[in-house]
This record gives C-alpha cells, sequence and structure tokens, in this order.
C-alpha cells in the first residue's frame, strides 16, 4: 500500500481551459480567465476587490507594500505558521513580534494581542489555521482601539466563514494560496484581497510593476507609466484557465473533503475520547472548510514513533511548523518570550493523507493503523 500526503486533483477541465487560454491569443496575466475567477471571487464571497497573484507569498508581499510597511515597523503574528506569513513584512524590514497559539487551537490567541502592542505596531496578521477562523471580532476590536491594519493569511481558507462571514472578507487586506496542497489549486497561484477601498487603485499599480497600466486598459488614462513602486506579481491568463476549472466544481471537490475530514473524525473519536490523542477542535464562530485533518500525539518521540510506523505501512503522515521564535533565522531577534502553546503544537500535531481522490479503502487502513498503534 502506498498513500501519499497529498495529491493534486484534477477536475478535467483544466486542460481545456488552458487551450482555450492560448487560443484567445493573450496569454499573458490579466486575461479573460483571470476576469472569470476574479468575478467568480466577488459574486460568491462578496469581496469587494480581487487580483490573482503567482502566490500566497506574493499576495502577502503586496499587502505589506501596501501599508507602507517601513524598517523598524512592527507586526503582530503567530509563530506557528508557513514563513510567508511574516517574511512578507520582514523582507520590508519589518520586526516580527510573535504571539502564542490558543491553547485549544493553532491560532493566535486574540486575548494576548494587546499586551504586544507598543508605539511601532502597525499591523496584526492573522492566520486562520486548518481554514477555521481566528477570533475576529477580537482581533477586530483591538485593531480598531489602536488604529492597526488586519491583514488575513487565508491561505488555508478557502470557502470558510466566521460568523456567516466568509474568511478573506474581515480584514482591510486578506491572501488566500492555491498552491497544490490547498483545497483549489492551481499548482503555484494566490490571491489578494482589497477590502479597504483606500487601497483598490495602489493594489492594480503595485501588482503592474509600479504602472497605472490597469487603468489606460480600462480607458481611464490615456497613457500609462510609472507612478509608484511594484514588481510583477500578475500571474499568467494559462494559471487563471487551469484555476477557473477548480472553481467551476467547488462545491463537489468541498462536499467530498468534508466526507474525508468527518470520517477521520468519527473514526479517531474513540481515541480522543480514551485520552490517547487530540483531534482538532472547530471554534463555535468558525465553519470548517476541510483543508486538513490533524491529529495532536502526546509528545514529540510519540509522534516520531507514529511517523515511522505509518510510514512502515506506506502512509505518509506529516507534521509542519517548527516554531518561527525559535528558527534559525529569527531566534535571535526574538524578545524571548516563551510561546508554550505554538511549542506544543511543533512537537505534537500530524496531518494525516487528506486529498479528494483518497479512496475509502485507504482512508480505513490510515484509521486501522493508527488505532492499532495506540492499542
Ligand atoms: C500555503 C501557505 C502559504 C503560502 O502560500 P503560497 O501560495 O505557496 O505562497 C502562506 N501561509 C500559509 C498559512 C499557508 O498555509
Amino acid at each position: 500500500m502506498y498513500i501519499p500526503f497529498n495529491k493534486p486533483y484534477l477536475t478535467g477541465k483544466e486542460t481545456d481551459y488552458i487551450k482555450e487560454a492560448v487560443a484567445s491569443g493573450k496569454i499573458s496575466g490579466d486575461g479573460i480567465f483571470t476576469k472569470k475567477c476574479h468575478d467568480f471571487f466577488t459574486q460568491k464571497y462578496g469581496f469587494k476587490k480581487c487580483l490573482l497573484t503567482t502566490s500566497c507569498t506574493d499576495a502577502l508581499e503586496m499587502a505589506a507594500i501596501l501599508i507602507d510597511m517601513q524598517v523598524g515597523d512592527e507586526i503582530i503574528a503567530p509563530s506557528y505558521t508557513f514563513v510567508s506569513t511574516v517574511n512578507a513584512f520582514v523582507l520590508r524590514g519589518a520586526k516580527v513580534i510573535f504571539g502564542d497559539s490558543e491553547q485549544h487551537t493553532p491560532n493566535i490567541d486574540a486575548n494576548s494581542i494587546e499586551s504586544l502592542i507598543t508605539p511601532k505596531t502597525k499591523a496584526i496578521v492573522v492566520v486562520h489555521y486548518a481554514g477555521m477562523a481566528c477570533d475576529m471580532d477580537k482581533v477586530m476590536e483591538i485593531a480598531h482601539k489602536y488604529n492597526l491594519f488586519v491583514i488575513e493569511d487565508a491561505a488555508q481558507a478557502v470557502d470558510s466563514y466566521y460568523h456567516g462571514k466568509p474568511l478573506g472578507s474581515i480584514g482591510h487586506l486578506a491572501a488566500f494560496s492555491f498552491h497544490e496542497t490547498k483545497n483549489i489549486i492551481s499548482g503555484e497561484g494566490g490571491m489578494l484581497v482589497i477590502n479597504d477601498e483606500q487601497f483598490a487603485q495602489r493594489a492594480e499599480i503595485i501588482r503592474e510593476k509600479g504602472t497605472n497600466r490597469s487603468q489606460f486598459f480600462r480607458g481611464e488614462v490615456d497613457k500609462y507609466g510609472w507612478v509608484d513602486v511594484g514588481s510583477s506579481f500578475l500571474p499568467s491568463d494559462i494559471i487563471a484557465a487551469f484555476l477557473y476549472a477548480q472553481l467551476e466544481n467547488i462545491e463537489d471537490i468541498q462536499k467530498r473533503r468534508k466526507e474525508i475530514w468527518q470520517k477521520y473524525h468519527e473514526s479517531l473519536s474513540l481515541l480522543e475520547t480514551q485520552g490517547k490523542i487530540q483531534l482538532p477542535k472547530i471554534p463555535q464562530s468558525a465553519t470548517n472548510n476541510a483543508h486538513m485533518f490533524y491529529i495532536i500525539c502526546n509528545n514529540l518521540a510519540e509522534r516520531s514513533k507514529l511517523i515511522t510506523f505509518l510510514k512502515e505501512k506506506g502512509i505518509w503522515a506529516v507534521f509542519h511548523y517548527l516554531s518561527l521564535h525559535e528558527s534559525p533565522f529569527y531566534k535571535d531577534k526574538h524578545d524571548g518570550r516563551e510561546l508554550a502553546n505554538c511549542s506544543k503544537y511543533a512537537d505534537t500535531l500530524l496531518r494525516l493523507p487528506f486529498f479528494y481522490e483518497l479512496e475509502d479503502d485507504k482512508q480505513n487502513f490510515v484509521i486501522e493503523n493508527i488505532i492499532q498503534f495506540y492499542s
């Protein structure tokens, strides 16, 4: 048996749409499929403005430029996350003040944020881990009180909600990922969502190498030129064509992923009742978009043994996120605070094989082996 951790799912229309994009004669950015993807997101989720990017990392870098991050400014962000969440800001000279995770989820503990604010704080960057919402009411309340920007790293959070609001629609800016490990994919890919109108025009400029080319193509200016800093953040329409085939099938993709999630949860809940492992907790205000399924082991040694045990059966379960505050790059810059929950998740969280085409018998095999390991 070989059960990979992830397998990119193709809906079947991807290459048809790529051929269409190629046949249209325009395969650079902002072609017909890019527009279709933008319209899909603004209509389905009510996002004010969407701009496809080549990755979530790029969308986060755009966010850092848009909020005018300067050398010495600070951001507050979780330590238990992917490097891009903070690297995008560090690139512009930001100092990162890391917040701990909640006890019951890897999300940043919103109650700890206020004590981390200094006169230099410019933004709070939250990550909706496993697609489950952070305590956004609390985060937005603090942001208003101290006049801070909120950026949602919604890389894992497509089609997920907080008190009925789509994730990515709450902060001033939000970044999604369509990397092949996410629910909706285009190989590499991402999107910046602009919820605060003040950033809308500048976002287009920054994405187009610092030029007002988008306005020119809409006929709003009669020539285009260099008007700001910028880079090339827009994807080819070939990528957008692939992505659009996925978006058309989002209901089906989400339905199957939720079935897989539910089955893991039901089948492993006895182990949780017996106190042998812990399962993900969905916050009351949040929905579950079935981005991943993880279990929490008791300690690092046990998790390592379980990984080896599963690997010997051909099952690839993987851990992730070494705490960023203890990383080789940042440990000397961190202020020394212990982040106990973050360290706990770094040592004990294990992600199980999870992808659309995971067959029932293979999923059963994963479940049986985990139960066997703990018996
Ligand atoms: C996947 C991921 C990213 C990076 O996305 P890319 O599209 O690969 O740049 C950033 N943050 C989080 C939380 C992620 O899971």
